[in-house]
């Protein structure tokens, strides 16, 4: 199927198409429709399945469709694979206006603040810092927050996030208020765990 037979609109088709992404990965065959339809997504998928554009276009379409400030929290293990997830957020909202901050240690906190006193759509964070953020950058919350993005939920889990990712899910709408989309290399028991604390088990997909 094209993008297109998915459900992926107008506007962010032809944004894939300047991407030279000619065809959908089969992860993206799979999660766009569901995400599009309103489920919670879990994926299993290595990088290099094209992952980030199977949440990134359901994300940008929602964003279309009613922009809001903060509406989407994708959590990373990494600097380095936020950036990369913040870089395909701009590459493929590019045309539609999407505002993106990125939140990661070792980098500057008020610059950090500045952004979000921009009311960026998407934040894309390491856990640490989201939680830094969120106890002393004045105005920020996760209320509005209508899509949860885990990403390599198992680094997330190996690399000890586990406190933060516990406080952050306490300081977002309830599991049954927004969309979760966890996607992990592997399955583990801690994985299962944390599904079970973040997805909606009736309206769950599996990718
Ligand atoms: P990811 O698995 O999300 O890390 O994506 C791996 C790479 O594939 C990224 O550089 C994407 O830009 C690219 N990509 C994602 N979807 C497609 C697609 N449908 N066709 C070609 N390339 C893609």
């Amino acid at each position: 199927p094209s993008f297109s037979e998915l459900g992926v609109c107008s506007a962010l088709c032809e944004a894939c198409e300047r991407l030279h992404y000619r065809q959908p990965t089969p992860i993206q065959c799979a999660a766009i429709p569901a995400a599009l339809e309103g489920q919670d997504i879990i994926g299993l998928a290595q990088t290099g399945s094209g992952k980030t554009a199977a949440f990134a276009l359901p994300i940008l379409q929602s964003l279309l469709e009613a922009p809001r400030p903060f509406m989407a929290l994708v959590l990373s293990p990494t600097r380095e694979l936020a950036f990369q997830i913040a870089e395909q957020f701009q590459a493929l909202g590019e045309g539609v206006g999407v505002r993106v901050a990125t939140l990661v240690g070792g980098m500057d906190m008020m610059a950090q603040a500045v952004a979000l006193a921009k009311r960026p759509h998407v934040l894309v964070g390491t856990p640490g810092r989201v939680v830094d953020h969120l106890t002393t950058t004045k105005g920020f919350s996760l209320r509005n927050v209508q899509v949860l993005v885990l990403d390599e939920a198992d680094r997330l889990l190996n690399m000890d996030f586990e406190a933060e990712l516990d406080k952050i899910l306490s300081l977002l709408p309830s599991q049954d208020r927004r969309r979760t989309y966890l996607y992990s290399a592997t399955m583990t028991s801690q994985v299962a765990k944390l599904q079970r604390a973040s997805l909606r088990p009736k309206h769950t997909v599996k990718v």
